[in-house]
């Protein structure tokens, strides 16, 4: 399909959905023939935007506009509203996307986000304009423009709160399971959420047993069950069926909500849906945030005891040989002498990358405990990065690159020279395992009271979707041939640098290198700085 022919279809896609699912919302008492409390085209334009791009933004203007058309509202007025809607679609998104939302609703910050700048930020946009439309149009309205606004603006967060979510997290691939339990699991619990909630919502005709246990606190297990068992997919379309019979039975007499008119008993369902919403929503997202937690570990087990078991296995080997030199009879020749003094001297090189490796770990711990203290000192940079390139040469001329260094020989700060050694080493060794065995450039220089280091390399890049998760602890980017780590080094490095009162950023494109780059003010605070208190995730 080409680009044009997809644009087209999600244009018409977004059209139809949103004047279909308008006209629904309208069907129920709406306010002056404009506002009502269900508002499913919210929900529709966010997703489109965030899914799709913000450049649909016309489709949703154009069906908006077509909507209101039908409301008897002024040509102008309607232009007014879907001025509101379309900005409403166009705020939520693009405030998402700046937050890198993440569609599947995995993490709880995602779900935090959806609820605060969508459901409750961006729908006040809507609500305002409407507003504004109805009173510049004089429409008659039976209620205030207070209520005349709440009605709209909590409308418009159902929308955002049931069906964007809906939609974004059933928008992926859909791997159909092939096991009839789960099907028949998920059938009889749409079969009970229908029954349980026809009998909360609709009232059963006169039978006075139901009549009195019945209360919304029953739906309550069997959507638990949704997020236990289905996870994100299971929860939206769970609240939807649930909505969808709350929502019709608000018209019928035996309904759960008694109020007055049939907009206050529309507010009252759409406050318990949203607040179930929020808390289903909650819950799938932790339950996915643990999963993703135990999968973490296991893979940090798996990666922590191969890298530890590599280096062991040479250390044990290196022993072996010098144990058995070292046994044979004297006198020893020099050949003999030679091979036992080339055995230790690489035990010992296998000696130094395990204590690396378990420093690391011990580092990760500690900052997950916030217990990592700088012991701040006069450093000279320049002396620092050629002790620490020094080091690095022979492995660099292993895989063929030249560190290439170009620092001032006055730059000097007050930093802790170990973990600043332990950042620039991590870079360099990163740039020389990943770095192609292209020429690496190290350069700083300072300004305004900050040093910038900057490691350059000529390797494969990182693509914008890793560079973020690199700086995360146990994160690595699986390629082909693989390189050993325990993906803590970037994790560790951008802690110390936050320690010093600065920074740790990357700039790379796929195929075009990358360069790391250390900010750091030339006087670190004498405090330090707070540690995070998670590994894995950054929390909201
Ligand atoms: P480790 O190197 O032990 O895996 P790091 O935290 O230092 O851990 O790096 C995390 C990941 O970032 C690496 O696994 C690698 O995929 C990626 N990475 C780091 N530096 C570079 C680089 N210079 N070029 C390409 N990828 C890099």
């Amino acid at each position: 399909m080409t680009a044009g022919v997809r644009r087209s279809l999600d244009f018409a896609v977004v059209f139809v959905a949103y004047v279909a699912t308008a006209h629904f919302g309208l069907s129920f008492d709406a306010l002056a023939g404009i506002a009502t409390t269900v508002w499913p085209p919210t929900g529709i334009a966010l997703a489109a935007l965030i899914l799709r791009g913000t450049q649909l933004w016309p489709a949703v203007a154009l069906a908006a506009f077509t909507v209101n058309l039908t409301t008897g509202i002024p040509l102008w007025g309607a232009a007014i509203i879907a001025t509101g809607n379309t900005l409403e679609a166009l705020v939520g998104a693009v405030l998402l996307r700046r937050m890198s939302f993440d569609t599947r609703l995995g993490r709880l910050r995602d779900v935090l986000l959806l609820v605060g700048l969508a459901a409750l930020l961006s729908t006040v946009v809507s609500a305002t304009f409407g507003v504004a439309a109805a009173a510049l149009a004089s429409l008659q309205r039976a209620e205030s423009y207070p209520v005349f606004w709440v009605v709209w603006w909590v409308g418009d967060a159902m929308g955002a709160l049931l069906i964007a979510p809906l939609i974004c997290v059933w928008a992926g691939p859909v791997r159909l399971s092939r096991r009839p339990l789960r099907w028949l699991e998920a059938a009889l619990l749409a079969i009970a959420l229908t029954a349980v909630s026809m009998a909360v919502f609709r009232g059963p005709a006169r039978a006075r047993a139901i009549e009195l246990i019945r209360g919304t606190y029953a739906i309550v297990p069997l959507l638990i069950w949704a997020a236990l068992r289905f996870e994100q997919r299971g929860v939206t379309a769970t609240l939807l069926l649930v909505a969808v019979i709350a929502v019709t039975a608000t018209s019928s007499s035996g309904t759960y909500f008694a109020a007055h008119t049939p907009h206050e008993r529309l507010l009252m369902t759409d406050c318990y849906m949203a607040v179930t919403a929020v808390s289903m929503l909650t819950l799938a997202a932790a339950l996915a945030e643990r999963r993703s937690a135990i999968g973490v570990r296991d893979e940090f087990i798996s990666i922590a005891s191969h890298e530890l078991k590599t280096p062991l296995t040479a250390l044990k080997l290196r022993l072996t040989a010098a144990a058995r030199t070292h046994r044979s009879p004297p006198p020893r020749d020099a050949a003999a002498e030679e091979k036992l003094a080339r055995a230790l001297a690489a035990a010992d090189t296998t000696t130094n990358r395990l204590v690396s490796l378990v420093d690391d770990l011990l580092d990760a711990s500690r900052l997950t405990a916030g217990r990592l203290v700088l012991h701040l000192e006069l450093v000279s940079l320049p002396e620092l990065v050629s002790d620490v390139a020094g080091r690095l040469r022979e492995q660099a001329a292993e895989v063929g690159s030249t560190i290439e260094i170009a620092v001032p020989p006055s730059i000097v700060g007050r930093w802790d020279r170990s973990r600043i050694e332990q950042v620039v080493t991590n870079l360099l060794s990163n740039a020389i395992k990943y770095g192609a065995g292209k020429p690496i450039r190290l350069s700083a220089h300072a300004a305004s009271g900050r040093l910038r280091l900057d490691v350059a390399d000529e390797g494969p890049g990182i693509s914008r979707a890793d560079q973020s998760r690199i700086f995360q602890a146990f994160e690595r980017v699986t390629t082909a041939n693989r390189v050993g780590g325990l993906g803590l080094g970037l994790y560790i490095g951008r802690q110390i640098a936050a320690a010093h009162g600065g920074a740790l950023s990357v700039d790379s494109r796929s195929g075009h290198g990358s360069t790391f780059t250390l900010e750091l003010p030339l006087e670190a605070p004498a405090s330090g700085a707070t540690f995070p208190t998670s590994l894995t995730r950054p929390r909201f």
